[in-house]
């Protein structure tokens, strides 16, 4: 049963009128990009967001410590790609700084980590997700419009080596594009400490999304499951994949069923936008500026209200792929993955 806004607050500050606590804060730092993927971006490009409507470094560490303060204590960096944003390590050092942040996880195409893994691990990154969808030197370019896929494999070896808590590779399985690689991917974990994800194709303004391209979990396990033994690992609360260790092997594979199996009903995140807008939910649009409070001078207890007024909003749960793309909403590199 749905509680009251006031009967949720009481029971922790950042707890929605659906029971559930929010521990995890999702920022988006920027949306620039130096790849130009098919499915998080329109061909045509979007229109930047201006340099100075952008959240400060500053800006993002106050929200982080006001929420850590009321209980989050997992944060994950993305974009656009957050390494583009220059300085992105020493955001990484002063969030990890943070009392009660447990977890500092960051999302990147990995372009830059053959250079800077290290760095951003030293800098108190904890955990990092790096983000390709063929092994294909030309399919890879078909995908990002771009041909570094060199750069992002040697990205991969250098996340590996730079001792994280955890490696993760998020492919986004896609029909007709690159389901014939599944199998390749696993092969990759299976004699390394890392996890695979395949994550199914979700609907976002110009990004061409159909039925027929989704790759569906049960038809996903299918393909592994052909080549490779897998077991399942019992799902933790509020995990969004489904965990799979790979028989004999070092790493692991999961599969992010967002489309068809959603894990709503025990969601703990909450995301901020590169502008500074609290989004309840990635297939909402944001609701509340903190940026602008902030800017007109608000104190932290003001912060906190704008977070609680997002929540107070969140839906139960959001609808399934093919009414998702009658809403609106906007590309995947604008809102932060
Ligand atoms: N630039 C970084 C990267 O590519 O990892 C971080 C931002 S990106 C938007 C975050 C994640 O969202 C990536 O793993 C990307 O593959 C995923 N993503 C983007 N568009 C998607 C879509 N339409 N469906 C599923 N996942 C998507
Ligand atoms: Fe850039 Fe990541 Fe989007 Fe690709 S998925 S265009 S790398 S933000």
């Amino acid at each position: 049963m749905a509680l009251s806004e006031q009967e949720a607050q009481k029971a922790s500050p950042l707890t929605d009128r659906f029971g559930r606590r929010h521990t995890y804060l999702r920022i988006s730092v920027t949306d620039r990009c130096n790849l130009r993927c098919q499915y998080c971006m329109p061909a045509e490009g979007i229109q930047w967001i201006e340099r100075k409507d952008l959240l400060s470094f500053e800006e993002i560490e106050r929200v982080v410590r006001v929420l850590a303060g009321a209980g989050v204590s997992k944060v994950r960096i993305t974009g656009g790609e957050p390494t583009v944003r220059r300085g992105i390590e020493n955001l990484i050092g002063s969030i990890a700084k943070i009392d009660g942040i447990k977890e500092l996880a960051m999302t990147t195409n990995g372009t830059t980590l053959r250079k800077m893994a290290q760095a951003y691990r030293d800098a108190g990154l904890t955990h990092i997700n790096v983000s390709i969808d063929s092994f294909k030197p030309e399919r890879f370019k078909e995908i990002t419009r771009t041909d570094k896929i060199d750069t992002v494999l040697e990205g991969i070896e250098c996340a590996v080596n730079a001792g994280f808590e955890s490696v993760k590779i998020n492919v986004v399985a896609m029909k007709g594009i690159n389901d014939d690689e599944l199998v390749d991917f696993v092969d990759f974990a299976k004699v390394r400490p890392i996890n695979v994800r395949f994550i199914e194709f979700m609907p976002f303004d110009g990004n061409e999304w159909s039925k027929d391209r989704m790759f569906t979990y049960r038809e996903m396990l299918a393909v592994v499951n052909q080549k490779h033994e897998i077991e399942p690992i019992e799902r933790r609360p509020s995990q969004v994949a489904k965990d799979f260790k790979i028989v004999g092997g070092l790493g692991t594979v999961s599969f992010v069923t967002s489309m068809t199996e959603d894990f709503c009903s025990d969601c703990n995140r909450i995301r901020l936008t590169a502008t500074g807008e609290f989004k309840p939910c990635l297939f909402m649009l944001p609701i509340v500026s903190v940026r602008d409070r902030m800017r007109n001078g608000c104190d932290d207890s003001q912060v906190l209200d704008a977070v609680q007024e997002s929540l107070g909003q969140k839906w139960k749960g959001h609808p399934g792929a093919e009414n998702l793309i009658k809403l609106k909403n906007a590309s995947m590199i604008q809102i932060g993955g």
